[in-house]
């Protein structure tokens, strides 16, 4: 950018160079009175903006080397040209300033973020309980062994048939009298067909590797159903 512009005002000093000479020679031939006819506008800013479609050949240059008030107008036009090419420079620039800016910013914001999203970062885990025992005081017997990681886990629990919808608190224990709670959470039942599911986020990633019990008790009915829970 600032290359070109340099490159576009050496170009113009050497135009405007040309000009002064073409004038000097013209006056120092003693032909002061400009040749032919003033032309029109519109050359005149072809002239002032370094058309390339103006030939240096063109005898309307050699008019307005020696026209005052070709010169004048030329020099008006310049003048117009640059500051517009100024402004044009300078309203680049402030683009180019707001851009780096904004990049700034949503690098600093990605960089803030990242630990935090290092830290939600959720491992989606399943526990289907859908045939485990439902009968108050029935041990869920042969339930298939559920096992969860030491991790942020996004879990979501198909509660076993016949679950009432509502509210349900989730834990993960030590044992099976509900004490030595490692987290918990509570949830509503989402129905999915016929099932109802839970989906909760525990953090278990302070959990040691071992056998543990994963509980829901339902808001209303305050039963506490556990399941044995390996933590891997
Ligand atoms: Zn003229």
């Amino acid at each position: 950018m600032r290359l070109n512009w340099l490159r576009s005002s050496r170009v113009e000093d050497r135009f405007e160079t040309w000009i002064a000479k073409r004038h000097e020679e013209r006056v120092l031939a003693g032909q002061t009175a400009p040749s032919g006819p003033h032309p029109d506008e519109a050359f005149l800013q072809d002239l002032a903006r370094k058309s390339k479609r103006i030939s240096l050949a063109d005898p309307r240059i050699d008019h307005a080397a020696s026209c005052p008030i070709c010169m004048s107008r030329l020099l008006t036009l310049r003048q117009e040209h640059r500051s517009h090419e100024q402004r044009l420079m300078f309203a680049t620039a402030v683009a180019v300033c707001a851009l780096v800016i904004v990049g700034a910013v949503v690098t600093y914001r990605a960089v803030q973020k990242s630990p935090a999203t290092a830290n939600t970062a959720f491992v989606s885990q399943t526990v289907n309980l859908w045939d485990a025992g439902t009968v108050r005081g029935e041990q869920p017997g042969e339930l298939q062994s559920v096992s969860l990681s030491a991790a942020s886990v996004r879990l979501k629990i198909i509660l076993p048939r016949f679950s009432p919808a509502g509210r349900y608190a989730v834990a993960v224990t030590r044992n099976q009298t509900g004490t030595g709670v490692l987290a918990q959470a509570t949830a509503d039942t989402i129905a999915e067909g016929q099932q109802e599911t839970l989906s909760v986020d525990l953090d278990l990633h302070r959990a040691a590797a071992g056998t543990y019990f994963l509980a829901t008790t339902h808001e209303q009915d305050q039963a506490a159903y556990y399941y044995p829970l390996q933590i891997k």
